[in-house]
């Protein structure tokens, strides 16, 4: 049997996937880690623990698939996006992984955007200018940590960090380059305006290699546990965002990737880096010639979760001990309220929002409120808002890339098929549920055998993914949002310049 193996470093946990050369899942394994928070803003990773749970994970799918090393034809990797990790001169960490949910360079990204110094930068990066990325973290510490700073051989993320670990180099692929806001997506490399910004050199900087790049030569002690041969090629990869795209199918042009799950994101593959006027949407490799443009969301699943255990508290210690989904109690209720909720109308925003909105300061609101409304009107209008909010990131995608043809959506949500439903009544688009589990292992695989010429195109995943829904847009739905939207999104410019005065209240006032 031929394997293809694909690892998916994420942020609370790293996934391996065993896959066959038809993309069949032979085995799975997972492995969590703990994700630092000691003071407000912080959210850092141990790079130990990582490559502990990479390695870890490889280890077991292997065993569980009692796979040979002569089998294992190819090792691919995903990875989280914008984490940052500071090695000193003895190839030791200084800090922790500073990881893209790290919210302390805030104000130097926010001095980024109001000196227009990161406009000119975006332009060349297609990484929005905001504390996730490192080029506003790096800045920061040069500033507020300069003891570290200076003591910085090099400037590399976690993913090189695992690469160095396996194989002693420092290279980084463009995909999660491509994110760090330092790479100039047009040349395909770092951009010198950036690094004079931070006072770095490349030489600071990870050597550059394509995704599809291999290497080989893993180090013995690696191998040996691992049961993985030295010849055994690793394949760079790419982000997870990216291959996310991969692995659900949608990589031809009009089709768009819908995530959402605990956050939630939309997504396009064009064919050639572009950039948003506005700076407002990400433009991210996944290989040379196949570049995602998009937006990510802060309040995917997590509003329905505050709804879950905010509004409904009593009905959720019930579906408890009845060991039933409140989730699939509360949609239930919501199913019951027409579309558009009887004109109640609810900004996500809990957690600030970075599409389509970039505003850290902005919060959550309901709209529209009578007496006829009732808490199931919440929960619907709720599930409607999240949608809303990521049909307005599609709206200025669309800018760029034309019209949606078809959707491919992942993610917690799709376990509802009212808020599936919703999803192609809102954006008016059929949506495909790709059956693909693990979509960014998919991704990461189907890139390796790409790289290695087991398959001729990355095409090839459409016959890997298989299918568990499809919705077709429902008219009676959709022209009632058509009525709705335009009053939704001239309410979020109303309600823009409000927010900082009452997160600012909020802050001061909170203990
Ligand atoms: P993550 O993004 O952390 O990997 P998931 O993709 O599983 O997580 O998404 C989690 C979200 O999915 C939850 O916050 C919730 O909003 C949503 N969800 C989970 N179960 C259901 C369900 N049965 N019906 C609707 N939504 C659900």
């Amino acid at each position: 049997m031929d394997y293809m193996l694909g690892v998916d470093i994420g942020t609370t946990s790293t996934k391996s996937v065993l896959y066959d050369m038809k993309g069949q899942v032979v085995a799975y394994a997972n492995a969590g880690y703990k994700l630092y928070q000691d003071i407000p803003d912080m959210a850092e990773e141990d790079p130990d623990d990582i490559l502990d749970a990479v390695v870890e994970v490889m280890g077991q799918v292997i065993r569980k698939a009692k796979a040979q090393a002569s089998e294992i034809k190819g090792v691919s990797f995903s990875s989280a996006m914008h984490s940052l990790i500071l090695m000193d001169k003895n190839d030791q960490p200084l800090t922790r992984a500073i990881t893209w949910a790290d919210n302390r360079a805030a104000k130097y990204s926010d001095e980024l955007k109001s000196n227009g110094l990161g406009a000119e930068i975006y332009a060349k990066t297609g990484t929005p200018i905001h504390p996730m990325a490192p080029l506003s973290k790096i800045l920061w510490l040069r500033h507020e940590r300069p003891d570290l700073f200076k003591q910085t051989k090099k400037f590399i993320d976690l993913k090189t960090y695992v690469f160095f670990k396996l194989f002693g180099v420092y290279k980084m692929e463009y995909s999660i380059a491509s994110a760090t806001g330092m790479f100039n997506i047009f040349k395909l490399d770092w951009e010198p305006q950036a690094l004079e910004l931070l006072q770095i050199t490349r030489e600071q900087l990870p050597e550059l290699v394509e995704p599809t790049a291999a290497i080989t030569g893993l180090k013995n002690q690696y191998s040996d546990i691992l049961g993985i041969s030295s010849k055994t090629p690793f394949i760079f990869g790419a982000s997870d965002g990216v291959l996310s795209n991969l692995g659900v199918n949608a990589i031809d042009p009009g089709v768009v990737a819908v995530t959402i799950g605990t956050s939630g994101a939309v997504r396009v593959v064009v064919d050639k880096p572009v950039v948003d006027p506005d700076g407002k949407l990400f433009c991210y490799a996944l290989t040379k010639d196949k570049w995602v443009v998009g937006g990510p969301v802060n309040n995917g699943g997590i509003v329905f979760r505050w709804v879950k255990d905010q509004l409904f508290a009593p009905e959720r210690i019930t579906a408890e001990q009845m060991q039933v989904s409140t989730y699939d109690i509360l949609t239930q209720i919501a199913e019951k309220i027409p579309a558009g909720s009887d004109g109640l109308l609810f900004h996500p925003y809990l957690g600030g929002e970075r599409a389509p909105i970039w505003d850290a300061y902005a919060r959550g609101s309901y709209f529209g409120l009578t007496r006829k409304h009732t808490r199931a009107h919440m929960v619907r209008a709720a599930l409607e808002g999240i949608v809303y909010n990521l049909y307005v990131v599609m709206l200025t995608i669309e800018k760029i890339t034309g019209k949606p043809k078809r959707i491919q959506a992942t993610g917690g949500f799709a376990r509802s098929s009212l808020w599936r439903q919703m999803l192609a009544d809102i954006f008016e688009q059929p949506v495909t549920i790709p059956e693909s589990f693990e979509s960014s292992c998919l991704g990461a695989a189907v890139l390796g055998m790409y790289a290695l010429g087991y398959v001729d195109d990355l095409s090839a995943v459409k016959s890997m993914i298989g299918v568990t829904n499809v919705h077709q847009p429902n008219p009676n739905n959709f022209e009632v949002y058509r009525e709705l939207l335009p009053i939704w999104i001239r309410l979020s410019e109303i309600l823009e310049p409000e927010y900082k005065e009452i997160a600012e209240f909020q802050k001061k006032h909170s203990n």
